[in-house]
């Protein structure tokens, strides 16, 4: 057979028509969100104040496969994609395994992530129905930034509530979005109620990602020709997000290449589902052995550490209730935490295979996540965001312990991004003043007070 090529690369026709949804594979559904209100299953009426009404209907939509996409998504994703599929032949030489690793890397846009894929998606739809304006939310700061490439380009426009703490490590980042033409507001702010009842009760709070969601939400809530969007978590972004995997499964297919072990780092859960996404579906029918691996902080360990219970997904309290692994609503990560996937929940499609056993889950500190992006930025080259390094040295330990073994293991990882606006964690890495904080059992014990009583 033919030498595997560092690269592989789909052509357009080759590219994927169709989003998967992996829940049309599930035979037990994740549990239905629930108005906190009357703690009924949430109604597409009721979600339509909130999503976009295409949005809102795929995220109802527990029975379907496969959602066709759109021809105007399709071009959007031409411009930046097909994404390749990398065999990390350096990486592997450096450990000395014989594991073949690969890795499917979605940083090559300006957004410097997979989050365009939805947000690409989600602009389009709510141009669609004629809304004139979006808010969001970021951390990190690669959603507003990938939000702000879609809404330019549909020709929308956004306000992105961005979590204190990120604005002010990343101010070149609100400046990319300031050039695609939204408008970036530190959070907790003054701008809304919540905003406002937040720095009340917690003046000094760096904020976080569940406040700036209510923040968003509530500006959202005003006016009806804008709707709120969110770049993880929920179904439907998992479903754009099968992009990815989508295309994966078609580029090993064309090199019979066949994983062992597929790895992605998780926050919301969204990157890791998309990737999985076919693999997983041909595992739910038994068509094959994959072991999945999630991969979390140590410092916001929801899927290793958390509870499996319906929460909110914000910390202003407003969103409807989703069963999913959580740390608690109030859950706010230490503040030394550097490398994104600061998120108290977890997708509820994770959270289901999670439970089920599909999926395992480890945790890793940050010192050590640094260890493995540097290893990985010298022998391959790309540097790697903070978020996609947790994947990295997982699967470094696997090819390891292959090395131990002799097992030649197919090892996949999702690169989800590079690290250019992370440069901050990566000077307190290379001036070794990064330090590791694991939360205690009381720690997060204050988190999970804050679990609705249901
Ligand atoms: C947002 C982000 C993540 C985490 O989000 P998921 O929804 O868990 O995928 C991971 N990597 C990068 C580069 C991100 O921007």
């Amino acid at each position: 057979m033919t030498k595997v090529p560092y690269k592989i690369y789909l052509t357009e026709d080759e590219m994927p028509k169709a989003w998967l949804d992996l829940r049309g594979f599930m035979q037990e559904k994740p549990e239905p969100f629930l108005n906190p209100a009357t703690l009924q299953p949430v109604t597409l009426p009721e979600l339509e104040h909130v999503f976009c009404t295409e949005l809102a209907k795929q995220e109802l939509n527990t029975t379907e496969k496969y959602i066709p996409i759109p021809e105007d998504i399709q071009s959007f994703y031409k411009m930046y994609r097909p994404s390749p599929l990398v065999r990390a032949y350096n990486l592997e030489q450096k450990l000395g395994t014989p594991a073949k690793i690969y890795y499917k890397f979605e940083g090559n846009n300006t957004s410097g992530s997979h989050k365009l894929n939805s947000a690409a998606a989600q602009a389009y739809y709510a141009k669609q129905q004629g809304l004139t304006s979006l808010t969001t939310e970021t951390g990190a700061g690669q959603w507003g930034t990938a939000l702000a490439m879609a809404c330019a380009f549909f020709g929308l426009d956004l306000t992105v509530y961005m979590v204190k703490i990120s604005s002010e490590q990343k101010p070149y980042r609100k400046e990319v979005m300031s050039t695609y033409g939204a408008k970036v507001i530190p959070s907790p702010s003054d701008t809304t109620e919540v905003g406002r009842r937040i720095l009340a009760e917690n003046p000094g709070t760096s904020g976080s990602l569940g406040c700036a969601i209510s923040e968003a939400m509530e500006v959202s809530m005003k006016d009806e020709n804008c709707r709120y969007v969110l770049g993880s978590v929920l179904n439907h972004v998992l479903l754009h997000q099968s992009v990815i995997g989508l295309e994966t499964k078609t580029a090993c297919d064309k090199y019979d290449v066949k994983p062992d072990v597929i790895i992605g780092c998780a926050g919301g859960g969204s990157n890791l589902g998309g990737l999985i996404a076919p693999f997983m579906a041909e595992r739910l029918e038994g068509k094959n052995g994959i072991e999945f691996i999630a991969v979390e902080p140590a410092s916001c360990p929801s899927l290793t550490r958390g509870k499996y219970a319906y929460d909110f997904g914000d910390t202003g309290k407003t969103t409807p209730l989703m069963k999913m692994y959580t740390l608690g609503n109030g859950f706010i990560p230490s503040s030394n935490h550097a490398g994104g996937l600061r998120y108290h929940g977890m997708s509820a499609i994770i959270s289901k295979l999670y439970s089920q056993g599909y999926i395992n889950a480890r945790s890793v500190i940050q010192s050590k996540v640094f260890d493995a992006a540097t290893m990985f930025a010298r022998c391959e080259g790309t540097l790697p965001a903070p978020e996609s390094s947790h994947a990295i040295s997982v699967a470094v330990d696997e090819a390891l312990k292959c090395k131990e073994t002799g097992e030649e293991k197919t090892i996949l990882f999702g690169l989800t991004g590079t690290g250019y606006f992370d440069m901050s964690a990566y000077m307190a890495y290379n001036n070794n003043t990064m330090t590791d904080y694991v939360p205690t059992d009381e720690d997060l014990q204050k988190g999970f007070d804050t679990l609705p009583k249901i």
